[in-house]
């Protein structure tokens, strides 16, 4: 899951992006309305965390543009101004909901799941299933043939996104941009290396592997040729 941070009070941008990655989010930031337009035309978000006050724009102008520009998924906005008007606004502008400021961390992460949850494309949504291996995404747990596994923050956003995309091979770019974010410096072999420890715990025990390497591209969730 990639989540777009549009907020420019750097101390509470930082938190929330914190907090986000500690929960398996890949996150991107823009502190101004033209860093954020610039994001958003290059990448492809599961959700924007959108403050309406920014020092170049209005987030209510880049939500209306977002949805001018065919971003489907949730936009929630956030906000020091609580009067009627401007969240009437910030719906009307295709705002999903609202987050008044000052919040607790543990309120925004309520309402994102909520958001992504809905959006989700069935109540199904939130488990993942690929052969005998099943995910969910609310409560965490992973199990195959009925095993509960146990994985880190990261094993799990880069099993989710391999699992979303299960049958049809993934670079390690796209790897790197869903699972870590812009920042990383591609050029390491950072998406092996926790490839490798994914396989220790969901191919290794098992008789069957599910994660196939596609030589000079990336990798593949798919059933081993018999
Ligand atoms: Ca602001």
């Amino acid at each position: 899951m990639r989540i777009l941070l549009v907020e420019d009070e750097k101390k509470l941008a930082s938190f929330v992006l914190k907090g986000l990655a500690e929960h398996g989010y890949a996150v991107d930031m823009a502190e101004t309305y033209k860093e954020a337009i610039e994001l958003a035309s290059d990448n492809d978000y599961d959700l924007v965390v959108l403050d309406v006050m920014l020092p170049d724009g209005n987030g209510v102008d880049f939500a209306n543009w977002l949805r001018g520009n065919d971003y489907k998924g949730p936009i929630l906005m956030l906000t020091a101004l609580t009067s009627t008007t401007d969240k009437v606004k910030g719906l009307d502008a295709g705002a999903d909901d609202y987050l008044a400021k000052p919040f607790a961390f543990e309120e925004l992460m309520a309402r994102v799941r909520a958001l992504l949850r809905r959006y989700g494309d069935s109540p199904e949504s939130s488990v993942l299933k690929f052969g005998d291996v099943e995910m969910n995404l609310i409560s965490r747990k992973v199990s195959r043939s009925g095993q509960d596994i146990s994985l880190t923050t990261r094993e799990f956003a880069l099993l989710e996104y391999l699992m979303r995309n299960a049958g049809r091979p993934v670079s390690r770019t796209q790897i790197i941009e869903h699972v870590w974010d812009m920042s990383f410096d591609s050029g390491s072999n950072v998406v092996d290396v926790y490839v490798n420890m994914l396989r220790k715990k969901i191919d290794k025990p098992f008789d069957s592997k599910i994660i196939q390497t596609v030589v000079g591209f990336g990798y593949e969730m798919r059933a081993e040729a018999s």
